[in-house]
């Protein structure tokens, strides 16, 4: 990094903080934005700042969103009786990919990981339980991924929401185990959805 001119290895610092990319490719893309003209690097540095001021949290479904309630919590098509309920927005991306879900949803923002220390208070369930006071809800669909932090979050929520006379559903196991819900193909996750079975 000494090697570089302050404003380049700073670039390359920022770039290889990003999940998934090493100081190799950092360095490689910090060239590709440097040789690149200035508009394209502009543009780039734009949408950031842009996607960051502009998108926050839904009041309602903790998606992102660009206006609050989200596009999906307005949307007057949907079936309000079914929240499918998820560790993280990416998440709401592959089940609509599906086009067979058409009820609302519900980000939790994580799961519950004892190991982690992160308890049910640290994940959005108290948000969720304050939309089902209208008794508009009859189904929560979980979709946590399947793994031992979304399992132990499914039962947790099935002992909390089935006393309130809510309906609580766990999406099937075409699913690889240990494995991660953004990365199942439509058809897995669809037949996934099928063969949902109550908890
Ligand atoms: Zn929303």
């Amino acid at each position: 990094m000494l090697y570089y001119a302050e404003p380049v290895a700073r670039l390359i610092g920022e770039l290889s903080k990003l999940p998934g990319i090493g100081p190799k490719t950092a360095q490689r893309l910090a060239f590709y934005i440097l040789n690149n003209d200035s508009g394209e690097a502009l543009e780039l540095a734009r949408s950031i700042v842009d996607a960051k001021e502009k998108i926050r949290y839904c009041s309602v479904c903790s998606n992102l969103t660009d206006i609050d309630p989200c596009h999906t919590c307005r949307d007057e098509s949907r079936n309000k009786a079914v929240i499918c309920v998820v560790e993280e927005p990416r998440d709401i991306v592959a089940i609509e990919r599906t086009k067979d879900y058409k009820g609302l949803y519900h980000v939790l923002q994580g799961a519950i990981s004892p190991m982690e220390g992160i308890g049910p208070e640290q994940i959005r369930i108290k948000e969720l339980l304050s939309r089902l006071h209208d008794n508009l809800v009859k189904e929560i669909i979980v979709a946590t991924n399947p793994n031992i932090e979304g399992e132990a979050t499914a039962m947790y929520l099935a002992r909390l929401i089935k006393p309130l006379g809510v309906k609580v559903t766990r999406i099937a196991h075409g699913l690889p185990v240990g494995g991660d819900l953004e990365y199942a193909d439509e058809v897995t996750l669809s037949k996934a959805f099928e063969g949902r079975r109550e908890l």
